[in-house]
């Protein structure tokens, strides 16, 4: 594929451009058309591959699309397992979404101070980027609420579970509606990670770069 055939609104192929993201990469190739489906994804793909791009892609679109409630919950929700990724993260999306209406990140993470964190929550927010710890921390005083996410990504799978993530990033997707849709990546996907992640996702397409 390439991205000028994938159907994005002109200011998300402009920012693509701007960007310098001419051509897909590999996980982009797979993982855009199919997340574009509405389809879970389990993707084995490293940092490096360009798969931060790959999930903000449908995230983005599924972001865009009018909501269907008057309210201005967030509708998607990203946890990563470290601050330094979860900025990353939100970097690359506020590239993304540059100019787009309605498109406000906020990035909710540990070891930075929450007060502005909470404060940023009052203004209306459509895509969350978090860390398991903060995001709990955070759903427990109803400072955010999931009920209208629609998309999830849970990015290093295998990093959450390595630094033992597994049961906080299971009691945060226990407050995202079932009717949802998972993406999640993995550099590697051994067996602790694909028992995981089954609990996470329905009827998945499976990607290997
Ligand atoms: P990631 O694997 O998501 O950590 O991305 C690695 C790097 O590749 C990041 O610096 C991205 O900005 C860059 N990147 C992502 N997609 C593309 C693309 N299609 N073309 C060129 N660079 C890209």
């Amino acid at each position: 594929i390439e991205f000028e055939h994938c159907g994005f609104p002109a200011t998300l192929s402009g920012n693509l451009k701007k960007a310098g993201y001419e051509a897909p990469t590999p996980v982009q190739m797979q993982m855009v058309p199919v997340g574009l489906t509405g389809r879970d994804v389990i993707a084995s793909a490293d940092t490096g591959s360009g798969k931060t791009v790959a999930f903000l892609l449908p995230v983005v679109v599924r972001a865009l699309e009018k909501p269907t409630h008057s309210a201005s919950s967030p509708v998607a929700l990203i946890l990563t397992p470290t601050r330094e990724l979860a900025i990353q993260i939100e970097r690359q999306a506020k590239e993304l979404v540059m100019g787009l209406p309605n498109m406000r990140t906020a990035l909710l993470v540990g070891g930075m101070p929450l007060p502005p964190q909470l404060h940023r929550l009052k203004s209306s927010i459509k895509i969350i980027i978090a860390t398991p710890g903060r995001l709990l921390e955070m759903l427990k005083q109803k400072a955010v609420q999931l009920d209208k996410v629609k998309i999830v990504v849970v990015d290093e799978v295998d990093t959450m579970l390595k630094m033992g993530f597994q049961q906080q990033v299971l009691e945060v997707l226990e407050q995202v509606p079932e009717e949802r849709q998972t993406l999640l990546a993995s550099a590697t996907i051994p067996t602790g990670t694909e028992e995981l992640a089954a609990r996470l996702v329905r009827d998945p397409v499976r990607i290997a770069i």
